[in-house]
C-alpha cells in the first residue's frame, strides 16, 4: 500500500469528503478543497494520531487518554484540582506546576517563586467534591461523562469504553503497568515513565508512538498471514506500519531543539550532548520495557530521536478548553438573585482555585490530516476550537470563501510578524516560503 493509499483510506473511513490529500503541488504534498467552503465553514475535524496530555496538567484537569474530553463532573474537576493543591501547600511548596522541570529546553524551576493562595479548603469539603457528595448549583448544565477506568492499571481514564478499547488496541496494552502485567516488565515501565516524567515528558508520547507503529505492525503481520498473501518481509510491514507518522518524520531533537535562554552559546555543543544522553537514558529504559526483535528498527537512538524531533519541533498542540471555566462564567452571568445564591456555594472554590480554574487540558499530539496542510502567510484556513469542540480533534475552519481545487492552507506560526521573523520562525519548518505576501513583502 503507497502513503496516498492510506490518506485515501484515511479521508473515507473518517468521511472528510471536502478535502482530499494531493501529491503534484509545489511542495510535494498539500491538502486541496474536493468543494466550495464559505468563511466560517468547518472544513475538516482531525483524529489525534499519537498524543499526550503533559504530565503537569494532569494535576490540573482530568481527561479521557483516548479523546482527551475532560470526565466525571464539574465537582470532580474542582475536587481533584484543590485535593493537588492542597497537598503541595502541605509540603510547602505553592507553585507546584513549576517544580519538576519537566521541559528539558523551554521551562525551568522555579521554586523560588512563592505565590501566596488565598484560601485551602477544608479536607472534607474536598473529598466531598470528588466524590460525588455535594452537587453544585447549576453543574447539571455542564454534564460530563461517567469516568471508566483501565481495566490494567485504573491509572488512564476514559470518557466510554469505546475509548478504553481503541487505547488498549492502539497504544495502552503495551504501555499498562497494572497487576496483569508481568513483574519486570511493570518495573521497567515504571523506571521509564518516572523518568520521562523527571526530565521531559515529551518521550511518553514518543512510547506511544512507537507503541502505536508496533501494534500496527502485528495487525498487519495477522491479516497478511490471514490473506496468505506471498510473503512480505516483516521489515516492509514495519514499514508499512510506520506509514502514518512519517509525515512528522522530520529532524532530530537534539540537532534541532532551539537553545534555552539561560543556556550560553559556548555551551551549545554540551547542552545538545546532555538531551541526546537524556534520550539515549529514555530509550534503554523504554527497550527493558517493551523491546520486540521484530521491530528493533524502531528502537534505535537515530528513530528515537527524530520521533522525539517530531513532537518537540512542530506546532503540535493539544488543547482542550475547561469545562469548569464554562461553569463559573455561567454562575457569573446568572440574574443577580439567582447569583448570590449560587456564589454561596461556589464563591469560596473559586477562590480556593485562584487562577486555576481555568486551566485548560494541555499536551502534545500529532494529527494526520493537519500535518499535510501546507504553510502560507496569507492561510485560507486555520485551526480553531469552537464552543461545541470538547475534544482532543484538530478542527479547521475556513477564514474566507475556498473554491473546489483550491489548495487549503494554515499558518504555521504568528503570521502578523515581520517578514524576516516570519522566515526565521519557518526555517525551523526547514523551508523558505514563497506565499504571495512573502512575494510582496520581499527585500530586493
Ligand atoms: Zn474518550
Ligand atoms: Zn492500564
Ligand atoms: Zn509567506
Amino acid at each position: 500500500m503507497f502513503l496516498w493509499e492510506y490518506y485515501e483510506e484515511l479521508i473515507q473511513s473518517k468521511k472528510h469528503d471536502g478535502i482530499r490529500v494531493n501529491y503534484k503541488g509545489d511542495h510535494g504534498k498539500g491538502v486541496c478543497a474536493n468543494k466550495d467552503f464559505a468563511e466560517g465553514d468547518l472544513i475538516l475535524k482531525d483524529q489525534i494520531l499519537v498524543g499526550a496530555q503533559h504530565s503537569l496538567n494532569k494535576i490540573d484537569c482530568v481527561v479521557c487518554s483516548y479523546c482527551f474530553r475532560f470526565i466525571g463532573s464539574v465537582e470532580f474537576q474542582i475536587g481533584h484540582r484543590l485535593y493537588f493543591q492542597s497537598i503541595a501547600s502541605s509540603i510547602g511548596c505553592s507553585s507546584e506546576r513549576h517544580c519538576h522541570g519537566s521541559d528539558v529546553g523551554s521551562s525551568t524551576c522555579s521554586s523560588g517563586v512563592t505565590k501566596e493562595k488565598s484560601t485551602t479548603l477544608p479536607e472534607e469539603v474536598i473529598e466531598s467534591l470528588i466524590t460525588g457528595d455535594v452537587s453544585l448549583p447549576f453543574s447539571d448544565h455542564f454534564p460530563l461523562p461517567e469516568i471508566i477506568a483501565c481495566q490494567g492499571c485504573e491509572e488512564e481514564r476514559y470518557c466510554s469504553q469505546s475509548c478504553a478499547d481503541s487505547d488498549w488496541e492502539s497504544y495502552h496494552s503495551l504501555l499498562c503497568a497494572g497487576p496483569n502485567t508481568e513483574p519486570p516488565r511493570r518495573s521497567a515501565l515504571h523506571k521509564f515513565v518516572e523518568h520521562a516524567n523527571e526530565t521531559n515528558d515529551i518521550f511518553l508520547v514518543a512510547a506511544k508512538a512507537i507503541t502505536f507503529t508496533m501494534l500496527r505492525y502485528k495487525k498487519l503481520k495477522r491479516q497478511n498471514d490471514f490473506q496468505n498473501k506471498s510473503a512480505e518481509s516483516n521489515f516492509s510491514l514495519l514499514m508499512e506500519a510506520w506509514k502514518p507518522l512519517s509525515m512528522g518524520f522530520k529532524k532530530r531533537w537534539w540537532d534541532y531543539v532551539a537553545l534555552p535562554e539561560d543556556v550560553d552559546a559556548s555551551d551549545e555543543d554540551s547542552f545538545r550532548q546532555e538531551i541526546r544522553d537524556l534520550a539515549f537514558t529514555s530509550l534503554q529504559l523504554l527497550k527493558d520495557a517493551i523491546f520486540d526483535a521484530e521491530c528493533a528498527p524502531l528502537f534505535s537512538l537515530e528513530v528515537y530521536g527524530h520521533i522525539i524531533g517530531m513532537f518537540e519541533l512542530n506546532n503540535l498542540d493539544l488543547v482542550v478548553a475547561s469545562p469548569v471555566e464554562d461553569y463559573f462564567i455561567h454562575i457569573d452571568d446568572l440574574p443577580d438573585d439567582k447569583k448570590e445564591e449560587a456564589e454561596k456555594a461556589t464563591a469560596p472554590l473559586l477562590d480556593a482555585l485562584d487562577d486555576d480554574y481555568a486551566v485548560p487540558c494541555d499536551g502534545t499530539a500529532f494529527f494526520p490530516l493537519q500535518s499535510c496542510m501546507n504553510h502560507s502567510c496569507c492561510p485560507n484556513a486555520k485551526a480553531f476550537k469552537r464552543d461545541e469542540d470538547n475534544d482532543g480533534h484538530a478542527v479547521i475552519i475556513a477564514l474566507g470563501p475556498i473554491s473546489k481545487d483550491e489548495e487549503i492552507t494554515i499558518s504555521y506560526i504568528d503570521e502578523e510578524l515581520p517578514y524576516e521573523e516570519r522566515q526565521a520562525e519557518l526555517a525551523d519548518y526547514g523551508f523558505t516560503c514563497t506565499c504571495s505576501k512573502c512575494q510582496e513583502e520581499k527585500p530586493n
